[in-house]
C-alpha cells in the first residue's frame, strides 16, 4: 500500500513543479548582465533552481546565465 502513497505524492509533487512552471511564464526575469527583461516558455522552467524569486536563468539576450529575480505579471495597480 506505501507505494501508491508514494505516487500519489509524487503525481502531486509532478503536478505542482508543472503548474508552478506554467504560473512562471507568465512572468517576466529580469537579467543582471545586460538589464534587458525577457520571458520564458514553461517547458524551459521546469527543474529550474531557485531562491525565493530569484532563479537562475539563461538570458536569451546576452547568454550570460545568472540569478534572475523574477517580475509578477502586471495586474494593474501601483505596488504589486
Ligand atoms: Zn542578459
Amino acid at each position: 500500500m506505501a507505494v501508491w502513497v508514494g505516487l500519489g505524492a509524487l503525481a502531486l509533487l509532478v503536478g505542482a513543479v508543472f503548474l508552478q512552471a506554467r504560473a512562471l511564464a507568465r512572468c517576466r526575469f529580469w537579467c543582471p548582465s545586460c538589464g534587458e527583461l525577457f520571458a520564458l516558455p514553461w517547458t524551459k522552467l521546469l527543474f529550474r533552481q531557485h531562491i525565493n524569486e530569484e532563479w537562475r536563468l539563461t538570458c536569451p539576450h546576452c547568454g550570460q546565465k545568472g540569478w534572475c529575480p523574477a517580475r509578477r505579471p502586471y495586474r494593474g495597480g501601483d505596488n504589486p
